[in-house]
């Protein structure tokens, strides 16, 4: 039923590019999770994603992903919010994802931790770096003692799991600068890790930038456009 159908092409030929920067780069291409941004796409679509395999979908709007989790609650997908977190929007998130990648302040961490439901596992958290230092975008600065201090506090929160630092970058005119942007945020992680902390993943490479990403380190990368097509 979902063979052949645009995102059953589409997912292979994503899946097929990171197998093929994984190798390039020789890194293992299991050691890359894919992500699909299903943000303004329908529940149908992630539904046939879900057919053909995928099951970690990234969505930014709350009242949207709440809506496609209700429809979609039979499939046991893992939910990424990957949206800004806002102060009043922290329990909502905490009962309903397993991830949250675009956490940028101790409050939100802290918010976080304390309203994550009991029974469940701990909520994997990553912090955004504001990593070309943009006005128009969250995220912390990418300074090594700032970030630290932030990244202890968050680590010892009861109910959240520090696993990385996500990105947004600004958009580069070449793979070489893409690439220096990706391994700035991978030099941040190994100070982070060379100063106690275990983070394993790198949240960065989106539908244009997958391929550099990959080569630099990414772990998860977040893709929408590639997978479902343009968003409505
Ligand atoms: C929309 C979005 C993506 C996916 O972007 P595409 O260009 O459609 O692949 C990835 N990450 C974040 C944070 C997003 O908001």
């Amino acid at each position: 039923m979902t063979q052949n159908t645009p995102i059953e092409k589409a997912l292979r030929a994503v899946r097929a590019t990171i197998v093929s920067a994984s190798e390039q780069a020789q890194r293992d291409p299991e050691s890359v999770t894919l992500l699909a941004v299903s943000k303004r796409h329908s529940a149908e679509k992630i539904r046939v994603a879900h057919a053909c395999g995928q099951r970690d979908f990234g969505e930014n709007y709350l009242n949207e992903a709440l809506e496609k989790q209700v429809e979609l609650a039979d499939l046991g997908a893992c939910w990424h919010f990957i949206g800004h977190v806002q102060s009043n929007k922290t329990r909502k998130i905490a009962e309903h994802f397993a991830w949250v990648h675009t956490v940028d302040s101790l409050k939100i961490a802290q918010r976080l931790s304390a309203q994550r439901l009991e029974g469940l596992p701990p909520l994997n958290v990553c912090l955004q770096i504001n990593i070309d230092a943009e006005d128009s975008k969250a995220g912390l600065a990418p300074d090594n003692a700032s970030l630290l201090a932030l990244a202890v506090e968050v680590a010892a929160l009861p109910n959240v799991v520090l696993r990385g630092l996500m990105c947004i970058p600004a958009p580069k005119n070449s793979t070489t600068a893409e690439r220096d942007t990706f391994s700035r945020m991978v030099a941040l992680q190994a100070f982070l890790n060379n100063n106690g902390l275990s983070l394993d993943t790198l949240s960065m490479g989106m539908s244009d930038d997958l391929d550099s990403a990959i080569a630099s380190g990414a772990t998860m990368v977040r893709i929408g456009t590639a997978i479902f097509g343009l968003r409505t």
